[in-house]
């Protein structure tokens, strides 16, 4: 019998519902009200009311109505064919909803993202007998360029004997695959689609990791001298138009990951609409296929319901530890954690809960880094390895990096790609700054040369604001120096044109080697006849590195380039 309960009070998202029999902590709900069924969470029990925040408009929603509750927690469908789609938060697939409803999403529609008609080719890959446990592949089906595995639920305790496996063929999602037994006796069966509550982390692995390899991203800046992990998190706040969209996009692209799991969360609609429209048009690189092919796209917009904003993360994130489980590399780009903590501090408002610093809630922190926990680097029991890496943007008010939500998110993760609207007002792409970044992963490159570079870039940073004041006329040789090496290694190597072919995407042994040729500039004592000279000789070397990113790698060209630094400097060199 359905466990129904009374609305008591609506107030925005929230509802307030009596209760008889017992309810459980982020379990689903549905208001009724006029023959529409609207989807909502539990999110607090006091005596014998049940606070719950409701995924959809609560307009018309009264006192006295019904509110049904189902038991289950609020989860996401597991299954193969979520990559290349685009969902809300609750998983509900966009396009197809607009398919059903209309371009304006009716209230009260909920869609299975999973495709029941798809049928997959099935191979197993455990045979009859074998013993298994909660996260075991029993076979796979080939998902566009991905090997998906189909496993044991997560959520099975103990463990299980294989009592029949499908043979190889063609089945669909809701197809018996394996029928397993446990210790008692008892036997249920596997279909290739799970459900597994958002708010819990997949833990089917055998055991967590350090992060210790680069997660390769082509992007110099960051991989040279910020680098991020696989497995690792970090964190890109930046001012409205600073870049950090694109910067997203990039990374989607080129990093080294298998898959991509973008949380689009409540940026203004027009900026959703972007990515979407934009996103399908991006071309992997490495299949020359569109990137949606092994991407999915999460998104609310911040016209949408609070709550549907705040699930919008966990579901995200809950896709990536899912593809994870199949030893899979899985990049995870929230944007923007900011309007995610603001429907946080929203719905905590309403609660009337104790507000913590500019009125968040004061278990913000905790929310922030228990989000960030759910990446990491983990074997498998079959001694694979899968990754999740996590970077989410914070958009602060004024770009002011002393705001909650910044400075939560700067405690738990590895790596902070600061932008600077300085930078980007200068085109200065990427507009990560070099001063105020930082990274505790280990990088590509020589770790010698990127304590060089570190300082050439401090002192040259001296000197420009020595410059500011005394002039160019006021500064010395030595030092006009420094600023302009510093200039050389920002101009030549820490930007990059995201839309040239080749300098767009920088591999990791392309810039161990550039950047040791830079290094090289860097360290040497030049022998330059005044400022001029030195400006002109500078503006020539940038030139030519500049060509030298332009020249594909493995051909003639690059070569050249090579040689041409190194000739430049040559002519000049003191120390030789
Ligand atoms: P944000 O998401 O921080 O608000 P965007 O990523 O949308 O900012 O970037 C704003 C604009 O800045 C872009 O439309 C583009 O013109 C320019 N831009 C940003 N990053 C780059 C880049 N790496 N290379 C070239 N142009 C860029
Ligand atoms: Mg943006």
């Amino acid at each position: 019998m359905a466990n129904v309960g009374r609305i008591v009070a609506v107030s925005g998202p929230l509802v307030t519902a009596a209760f008889d029999r017992p309810v459980v902590q982020n379990e689903v709900g549905y208001a009724e009200v006029d023959g529409l069924r609207l989807k909502a969470e539990l999110i607090r029990v006091r005596g014998d009311t049940a606070d719950l925040q409701v995924f959809e408009d609560t307009t018309g929603l009264f006192v006295g109505g019904r509110l049904e509750f189902t038991g289950e927690m609020l989860s996401a469908e597991l299954g193969p064919g979520l990559l290349g789609l685009v969902v809300d938060g609750l998983q509900n697939p966009l396009v197809e909803l607009a398919e059903a409803s209309g371009y304006f999403l009716a209230r009260g529609q909920y869609l299975a993202p999973i495709d029941r008609e798809r049928r997959w080719a099935f191979t197993p890959s455990v045979g009859t007998g074998a013993s298994v446990r909660a996260g075991d592949a029993l076979g796979s089906v080939p998902e566009g360029v991905i090997d998906h595995r189909i496993m044991v639920p997560f959520g099975w305790h103990g463990w299980w004997t294989v009592r029949e496996v499908a043979e190889a063929g063609d089945l669909g999602v809701d197809d018996v695959v394996a029928t397993l037994e446990d210790e008692a006796g008892r036997t249920r069966s596997v279909t290739m689609v799970q459900r597994w509550p958002v708010k819990v982390p997949i833990q089917a692995y055998r055991e967590r990791l350090r992060p210790d390899r680069p997660l390769v991203t082509k992007i110099r800046i960051v991989d040279t001298l910020f680098p991020v992990a696989r497995g690792g998190t970090y964190c890109i706040p930046g001012p409205f138009g600073a870049g950090k969209t694109v910067l997203q996009q990039l990374t989607s692209r080129h990093a080294e990951v298998d898959v991509v799991i973008v949380a689009a969360c409540g940026e203004r609609a027009g900026e959703v609409v972007e990515t979407l429209r934009e996103f399908p048009e991006i071309v992997d690189p490495r299949t020359g296929r569109s990137l949606m092919e092994r991407t999915v796209i999460v998104c609310n917009t911040s016209s949408m319901p609070v709550a549907a904003r705040e699930a919008s993360v966990y579901t995200a994130v809950t896709v990536a530890e899912y593809y994870r489980q199949m030893g899979l590399h899985v990049l995870l780009l929230a944007d923007s954690t900011s309007r995610w903590a603001q429907a946080l501090r929203e719905v905590s408002g309403r609660l009337e809960e104790i507000p913590g610093e500019e009125a968040f809630p004061a278990y913000l922190e905790s929310v922030v880094a228990a989000f960030y926990e759910r990446g990491g680097l983990v074997s498998l029991r079959d001694g694979s390895t899968g990754s999740v890496t996590i970077g989410g943007t914070v958009s602060p008010a004024g770009g002011n990096f002393e705001e909650p939500v910044t400075q939560a998110t700067l405690k738990v993760v590895g790596a902070f790609h600061g932008l600077s609207r300085a930078r980007s007002d200068a085109r200065r792409y990427p507009a990560i700054d070099p001063l105020e970044s930082w990274s505790h992963y280990a990088g590509v490159v020589d770790a010698d040369d990127i304590a060089l570079a570190r300082t050439v870039l401090q002192e040259g940073n001296e000197v420009a604001q020595m410059m500011k004041v005394v002039g160019e006329e006021g500064t010395g040789l030595d030092d006009f120096v420094s600023f302009l090496k510093a200039e050389y290694l920002d101009g030549a190597y820490l930007q990059q044109d995201a839309f040239d072919d080749v300098d767009g995407a920088s591999s990791a042994d392309r810039q161990a080697l550039v950047f040791g040729e830079i290094a090289r500039v860097l360290r040497a004592t030049l022998r330059l006849d005044g400022k001029d000279a030195a400006r002109r000789w500078f503006q020539t070397l940038t030139q030519a590195t500049k060509d030298w990113n332009r020249a594909a790698w493995g051909e003639a060209a690059f070569d050249e380039g090579r040689a041409r630094v190194r000739e430049l400097l040559e002519e000049v060199r003191g120390d030789a």
